[in-house]
């Protein structure tokens, strides 16, 4: 079970979930984010230390403290589980303040994101020791790691957290903090913003769960980004294909990555409301159960980068020669289409932009535009619906589209626009497609 920063981020959720859980009947590790907006500030404390600016730092991390000291003292009651929290906040901040006095690093700044879950899972359990549940906290650090290619080692996630979990055998809650994990260096690392989703599937997986459950503050995933679109309705059902889609490009709700391990070890998942848990949510199972769009979503800061070379008439080897570059660089693609004299591409970074296009222009003229949207129309086998295909075209109207791609899985088409034209379109699409 895993509850995201808005399930935690204020004293009485904190105390709600607590009663989800006492009325659990099956034993849950139970995965939580840091408090809603605390990575974020944690991000500011970081990018003021690069700076050298180290008293706007000072400023955010005492003002960080006190927030944490209110919280601490509207969720305790008793004496001896309130000084337990207060210490272990102490803790937290007497080293952020000494990371203050150190030269700044990348490994540093990772130790700092890491504050955030490591408070949020003491202050959460020490919660559940007040109110005298039956619960351990393992520490993710001790089992969460990733490989020097950022891919978490599932084989020994799973034989260091089945050894952590056999010594806590009579335990009914185990809580462990999402989002943190070691890296091949040994050092404190993360699975990047929104990774705590990514960490339930991928303990969900190690520890062949009967159910990966996902609570936030939405009853389950919609059928169009609803921070946007005025009219959303939640998706009943998904299969893991197009779950796995719409977290890709873009839907919120789920980290990119945290399908895969579900899917990969056959581990239902399920998207529930933490402020309404009797609402159905969201069923994620192998098998779609009905054809037909689910969901529309949208990912944004996408760079696209077309590449023109009078060579490419007729000449295998052009393709490979322009992959070969953002493998060297470890650039994903997301989308292509090719004509017979160019080709467009689009990537979701800006690292080594620089010496990608460097490298692309010995290979043909290249031109990148930046600030563009991918919409991804996301459902069972939908190309192969025509009906599908002209609803789609026709909710386009006059908006510009840059990129086309269709066909490359059954589940997916999606639009490259500028991103002045997302919001218009995401409507657009809810009206179009779903009536909405
Ligand atoms: P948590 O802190 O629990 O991880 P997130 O903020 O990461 O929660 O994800 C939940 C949010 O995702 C929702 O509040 C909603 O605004 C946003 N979101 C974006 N697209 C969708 C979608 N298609 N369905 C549901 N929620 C979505
Ligand atoms: N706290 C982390 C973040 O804000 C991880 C998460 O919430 O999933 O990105
Ligand atoms: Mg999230």
């Amino acid at each position: 079970m895993k509850f995201g920063g808005t399930s935690v981020g204020k004293p009485d959720r904190m105390k709600h979930i607590a009663s989800l859980l006492l009325n659990e009947p099956e034993p849950a590790v139970v995965v939580l984010s840091a408090l809603s907006g605390t990575t974020n500030t944690l991000v500011e404390i970081g990018n003021n230390i690069a700076k050298g600016d180290r008293h706007s730092a000072q400023q955010v991390i005492t003002k960080l403290e006190d927030y944490y000291q209110a919280f601490i003292r509207a969720l305790f009651e008793k004496d001896e589980t309130y000084n337990k929290a207060k210490s272990i906040v102490a803790e937290h901040f007497d080293f952020l303040n000494i990371i203050l006095k150190i030269s700044f690093s990348e490994a540093l700044s990772k130790d700092i994101l890491a504050q955030g879950e490591l408070l949020s899972t003491k202050i959460f359990s020490t919660y559940l020791q007040e109110i005298g549940a039956d619960y351990a906290l393992l520490p993710a650090l001790e089992f969460m790691s990733i490989d020097e290619n950022e891919e978490p080692q599932i084989g020994s996630i799973r034989t260091k957290l089945t050894h952590l979990l056999e010594q806590h055998k009579d335990k009914k809650i185990l809580v462990t903090q999402g989002y943190i994990c070691r890296n091949a260096r040994g050092e404190v690392d993360n699975l990047k913003r929104g990774g705590s989703d990514y960490t339930a599937s991928l303990v969900a997986a190690a520890i062949n769960a009967s159910v990966c459950e996902i609570w936030t503050d939405i009853d389950g995933m919609h059928n169009n980004d609803p921070r946007i679109v005025d009219k959303t309705v939640p998706v009943e059902q998904l299969s893991f294909e197009e779950a796995a889609e719409l977290a890709y490009f873009g839907a919120k709700i789920l980290h990119p990555a945290s399908i895969w391990p579900a899917q990969q070890y056959k581990i239902p998942v399920r998207l529930l409301n933490t402020m309404q848990p009797e609402a159905k949510g969201t069923l994620i199972t192998q098998e779609a159960a009905s054809t037909g769009v689910k969901a529309v979503a949208a990912k944004d800061n996408i760079i696209a980068i077309k590449i023109k070379s009078g060579r490419m008439l007729l000449a295998y080897g052009f393709l490979r020669k322009i992959f070969e570059v953002f493998e060297k660089y470890k650039t994903p693609i997301d989308m292509i289409t090719t004509s017979e004299v160019a080709m467009s591409l689009t990537i979701d970074t800006h690292d080594h932009l620089d010496q990608i296009i460097k490298e692309l222009e010995a290979l043909g003229s290249v031109e990148v535009d930046e600030n563009q949207t991918i919409i991804s129309v996301v459902g069972d086998h939908i190309n192969e619906t025509p009906e599908i295909i002209k609803k789609l075209f026709g909710s386009l109207r006059n908006t510009p589209i840059r990129m086309v791609s269709y066909g490359g899985s059954k589940h997916n088409i999606s639009l490259l626009v500028a991103a002045e034209h997302k919001n218009q379109l995401l409507q657009q699409l809810n009206h179009g497609m779903f009536g909405l």
